[in-house]
C-alpha cells in the first residue's frame, strides 16, 4: 500500500523514534513541535544561574535497553553513552551508615544472589525467589503483594528498584509491569544489568543527533507548532489544526500523534489514557570538586535523595514518586537533599552550595494495575492514525526504551515491518 507523507506530531523521544526510523525508510515525513526545542521530558538546557549544562532529570538506562540503544547508533550517537564496565551498583543506607555493592557478574545465571559479597546485605538467597512471583503475577497484583514488606530486601531492594523503575511506590504499583522490566533487565542477565547515562547532556545524546539526521535527509522539523485541534471526517483525519496554521491531509497521508497522555486526553477524548501521574524532583548542586567515585552513581536508601550522580561539576540527585517533597519550596528541597548529600560524603550540612531545583510533576503515568489497563495498543487508531508514547501500551513503564519503542511500532503500523530501516 503506498504511504503518503506522514505528519508526526510531537518530538519526544516517541515522536523522534517514529521520525529517525520512517525517515531512514525513505518515507516523507513532517514533524510538528509545540515548544521551541524538540525532546520532551528528556532534554537538556543550560542553567544560566549555575552557568552550566543540566539535564531536566538525571536519566538512568540499562543495557538491555535494545530500542534507545539502536536508535542512538542509527543516529550516530552510541558514543554519547557512557556504560559502566558491569552490573555494579553501590548502596548506602542513610540511618545505619552501611555501604554494600550489588556486583551482578556477566552472565545470566544469578550466581551474585548466592554470594553474600555480591548481594544485599542480611539478606539470604531464598529471599530473591520472590522474584519469580513478580514475573508471573497477574494484571491487578501490585508490587506488595508479591514480596514480603517486612524484610530487609523489601527494604534494601525491591522497593528502592520499583520506585527508580516505575516512578510509583510499591504497594500501589503493578507488579505485572514490574515484573516485565526485571524479566528483560535480569533474564539478559549481568551483561544486560550495565547502567547506562549520558556523557554530556540527554539533548546532546538523544535528541540533537537526530534532528540533525533528520535535517540532513530532508524532514522538515517544525517549532512552535501546537496542535490545538483535529478535524475528521467519517474515521479520517481531515485537518489538524494547530494555533497559527491548518494543515490538510492528502490521500494516503497519515498522523502519528506522539503526544502526552493529558494532551491527547483533551484533543481526543474517545482514546483511553492513563490520567494520573506521579512526580519526580531533580536537584543540581554545583560543587568545586565533586566526589568521583568507580560508578559515578550511587543508590540511597532511607534518605529523601534516592540516587545520586556525580558529574564534573556538579552532584545531582533523583527523587522519584516524589509527592512528598514536590510542593515545598526549592529552598525547603535543596535544605533536606543537601542534607542526606552531607551525610553520604561527609560534608558539611549547613554550607548548601548553589542549586537548581527541577520539579517534574507530570514526569510519568502512575505505574498503578488501574492506569495501565488504560493504556491503549499502539494500533492503527483509524484509517490514517496513529497514537505512541511512553505512556502507550508498550509492557513496559514510562522509559526511554518505552517512549523510542513506541515509535518504532507506530513506524510499524503505517509501513510492514520488514521495510522498516532497523540497525
Ligand atoms: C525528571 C524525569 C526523570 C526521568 N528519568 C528517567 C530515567 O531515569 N530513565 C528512563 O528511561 N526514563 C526516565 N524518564 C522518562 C522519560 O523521560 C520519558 O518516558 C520519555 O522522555 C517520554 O517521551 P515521549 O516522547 O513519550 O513524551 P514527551 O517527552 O512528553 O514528548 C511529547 C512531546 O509533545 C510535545 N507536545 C505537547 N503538546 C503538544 C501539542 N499540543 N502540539 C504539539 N506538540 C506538543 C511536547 O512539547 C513534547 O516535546 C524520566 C522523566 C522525567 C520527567
Amino acid at each position: 500500500m503506498p504511504v503518503g507523507t506522514i505528519h508526526i506530531v510531537g518530538a519526544g523521544l516517541a515522536g523522534l523514534s517514529a521520525a529517525v526510523h520512517l525517515t531512514a525508510s525513505g518515507h516523507k515525513v513532517v514533524l510538528y513541535e509545540a515548544g521551541q526545542h524538540a525532546g520532551g521530558r528528556c532534554r537538556s538546557y543550560h542553567d544560566k544561574e549555575l552557568d552550566c549544562l543540566i539535564d531536566n532529570g538525571n536519566h538512568l538506562m540499562l543495557s538491555c535497553n535494545e530500542a534507545a540503544l539502536s536508535y542512538l547508533m542509527m543516529i550516530g550517537a552510541e558514543d554519547t553513552l557512557q556504560i559502566a564496565k558491569g552490573a555494579i551498583f553501590p548502596f548506602m543506607e542513610i540511618g545505619s551508615g552501611k555501604q554494600w555493592t550489588i556486583k551482578m557478574g556477566q552472565g545470566r545465571f544469578p550466581g551474585w544472589v548466592f554470594d553474600k559479597n555480591a548481594r544485599v546485605p542480611d539478606t539470604k538467597w531464598t529471599d530473591y525467589l520472590e522474584a519469580m512471583k513478580l514475573t508471573s503475577a497477574d494484571r491487578w497484583s501490585h508490587v506488595n503483594d508479591c514480596v514480603d514488606k517486612k524484610s530487609v530486601l523489601y527494604k534494601r531492594f525491591w522497593q528502592p528498584l520499583c520506585v527508580a523503575i516505575m516512578n510509583t511506590q510499591a504497594e500501589e504499583a503493578s507488579a505485572q509491569v514490574f515484573g516485565n522490566v526485571l524479566r528483560e533487565a535480569f533474564g539478559a542477565g549481568g551483561i544486560g544489568c550495565k547502567p547506562v547515562i549520558v556523557k554530556e547532556g540527554l539533548s546532546q545524546s538523544f535528541v540533537e543527533p537526530a534532528e540533525a539526521y533528520l535535517k540532513e535527509r530532508g524532514t522538515a522539523i517544525h517549532y512552535g507548532k501546537r496542535l490545538r485541534s483535529i478535524e475528521m471526517e467519517v474515521d479520517e483525519i481531515k485537518t489538524l489544526h494547530f494555533v497559527d496554521q491548518d494543515v490538510g491531509l492528502e490521500h494516503l497521508d497519515w498522523v502519528i500523534l506522539a503526544l502526552p497522555a493529558w494532551v491527547i486526553n483533551d484533543l481526543m477524548p474517545t482514546v483511553p489514557t492513563p490520567t494520573s501521574f506521579r512526580s519526580i524532583v531533580n536537584a543540581h548542586f554545583k560543587v568545586a570538586v565533586p566526589p568521583k567515585s568507580e560508578t559515578g552513581i550511587l543508590g540511597v536508601i532511607g534518605g529523601h535523595v534516592e540516587w545520586v550522580f556525580e558529574k564534573p561539576s556538579m552532584i545531582s540527585t533523583t527523587t522519584s514518586a516524589a509527592e512528598k517533597i514536590v510542593d515545598l519550596s526549592a529552598e525547603e528541597i535543596a535544605a533536606l537533599l543537601w542534607a542526606d548529600i552531607a551525610r553520604v560524603y561527609g560534608l558539611n550540612a549547613e554550607a548548601v552550595p548553589p542549586y537548581r531545583i527541577v520539579k517534574e510533576k507530570r514526569a510519568t503515568f502512575a505505574a498503578t494495575p488501574e492506569e495501565i489497563i488504560r493504556r491503549p495498543a499502539i494500533a492503527a487508531r483509524n484509517t490514517n492514525l496513529v497514537v505512541c508514547g511512553d505512556w502507550t501500551n508498550t509492557g513496559l513503564p514510562s522509559t526511554i526504551e518505552g517512549a523510542i519503542r513506541s515509535g518504532r511500532s507506530a513506524a510499524e503500523q503505517i509501513i510492514p515491518p520488514q521495510t522498516l530501516a532497523k540497525i
